[in-house]
């Protein structure tokens, strides 16, 4: 039985060679199957490297890059709290 999905994620991503921040859309295709989970990326319509397994910096072709916690796109100072968020992107 396998089951699938395709759905976009936006991670922001940090180079850690010059400290520069850029993100990335991907889309995810998650299915199921008697392996397990997948997850397969695509960027632009194309299959990729998921974002925390040797993906190189655009602008300096550099590595390492930290994939940084999502955050939403509006930040609410006054209605975010504080490290609950990042507790819950990490699963
Ligand atoms: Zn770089």
């Amino acid at each position: 039985m396998a089951a699938s999905e395709r759905t976009p994620r936006h991670h922001r991503m940090l180079c850690r060679r010059f400290g520069g921040t850029w993100e990335a859309s991907y889309d995810v295709v998650t299915f199921h199957d008697v392996d397990g989970d997948h997850e397969f990326f695509y960027l632009h319509g194309l299959l990729a490297m998921a974002p925390w397994s040797g993906v190189s910096c655009p602008t300096c072709a550099g590595q390492p890059v930290t994939v940084l916690p999502f955050r939403s796109q509006a930040p609410d100072p006054d209605a975010t709290g504080r490290a609950g968020r990042e507790a819950t992107e990490t699963a």
